[in-house]
């Protein structure tokens, strides 16, 4: 069934026009010089929005997951020690991903809703002397939870133990949405996908690779062949693939980064900020709590909201989807049938966002709860009105 309502899942998100008709292309020879055209101004406008100037970008025929093994495989060896923390799905899909590659994972367990504890992180560093740990893994927008750590806290302690681990980042739904700044913290990997910020169908995994990354691939004996960055590097020299690029998608990361670089990525995330904010009033409203612990973690991404006890947040989920066609995110893993997500990021407005807190009012009061019809778009409305 096709729909007009906009879609509230935290990835893929709602596509502008321009970015569908920019992955609409006739076929085109990728291995003439128009293909250059496309490829080139795709790649700059990836590293404005990471704000690099040092690190190569790569781009996959494939998702963020792709990007997590691109990371993995390239620059680690079987057995070698990573450092992660567990506070929701993605991270822990990444984890699982690093013990089936055969690495050893030091997990630091963390509460669902709450951040990535960077003490803990320097501790575990500190005592390290031997510099077991080959690198440091953190999710930045943990999407399960609409959780938001904090990078910049994550590169300071592992600074603070002067310890040699690279560092690498899941952005995959904060890029392009929230602040990254992938040289000014550090990062030597960064990951992201194509359907969340960019505001493209999946099928791009996009990756930042730091100058001590490339490096590493030199040791690195973890099997890679499709994910090999090295190959990616040497096609773009000439200008091509080692395999078969989807033109189309590439096509419309360029058109993606040039919208949102003329905007301004100050005002995306601004946008971003102040669409989020009227959500968690609305919340409020509805006297329900976010998942995240306290505001600093809040995301303006993803909103994670708790449901009363007792009551079943998928059915939620569900009902809205059947009864007025339009879908929000439910609840992952140990949060299932707890909370439904409000995905607010890429292409979208404050009429949008409204649209979306309707829905979710309508379908709380069709499932019995207490709630009064247009309290919380009442909050998100006075807080949109008096911001804009
Ligand atoms: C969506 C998401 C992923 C997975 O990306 P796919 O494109 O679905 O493979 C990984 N990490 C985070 C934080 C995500 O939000």
């Amino acid at each position: 069934m096709h729909s007009q309502n906009p879609i509230f899942i935290p990835g893929p998100t709602n596509m502008p026009e321009a970015m569908r008709r920019a992955v609409d292309m006739p076929t085109m020879d990728h291995r003439s010089a128009g293909f250059a055209d496309i490829l080139h101004p795709a790649i700059d406008g990836v590293k404005q929005v990471l704000k690099t100037t040092l690190a190569e970008v790569f781009l996959f025929p494939s998702t963020g997951s792709g990007g997590w093994e691109t990371a993995l495989s390239n620059t680690l060896s079987k057995g070698d020690t990573v450092l992660a923390c567990q506070n929701g799905m993605f991270s822990q899909k990444w984890i699982d991903m690093c013990q089936r590659h055969g690495l050893e994972v030091i997990v630091v367990e963390a509460e669902w809703g709450a951040g990535i504890p960077a003490d803990r992180f320097e501790e575990i560093l500190t005592k390290d002397t031997n510099h077991k740990i080959k690198a440091v893994l953190a999710t930045h927008n943990e999407t399960a939870t609409g959780v938001v750590s904090d990078i910049a806290a994550v590169r300071a302690a592992i600074n603070a133990a002067a310890h040699p681990a690279l560092f690498f980042v899941d952005g995959v739904s904060s890029i392009g949405s929230m602040d990254f700044r992938m040289d000014e913290w550090g990062v030597d990997v960064a990951v992201t996908g194509s359907q969340k910020g960019f505001m493209l169908p999946a099928g791009l995994a996009i990756v930042g690779f730091s100058p001590k990354a490339l490096a590493a691939i030199e040791t690195a004996t973890l099997p890679r062949w499709y994910f090999d960055v090295r190959d990616m590097q040497a096609g773009y020299k000439i200008n091509g693939y080692p395999y078969t690029p989807q033109v189309g998608m590439i096509n419309g990361l360029k058109q993606a980064t040039r919208l949102m670089l003329a905007e301004g990525l100050e005002n995306v995330f601004a946008r971003h900020e102040r669409i989020a904010t009227g959500v968690r009033k609305a919340v409020v409203a509805w006297d329900m709590a976010l998942c995240a612990q306290s505001p600093d973690l809040y995301s303006n991404s993803v909103s994670a909201i708790m449901t009363p006890k007792g009551f079943d947040a998928n059915a939620l989920v569900a009902h809205a989807s059947s009864k007025y066609d339009v879908s929000f995110g439910g609840g992952l893993g140990a949060v299932a049938g707890k909370l439904f997500r409000i995905g607010h990021l890429g292409s979208l407005t404050d009429v949008m966002a409204l649209s979306g807190l309707a829905t979710a009012e309508m379908s709380m009061k069709d499932l019995g709860l207490d709630i009064a019809l247009g309290a919380g778009v009442a909050a998100a409305q006075e807080y949109y009105r008096t911001t804009a």
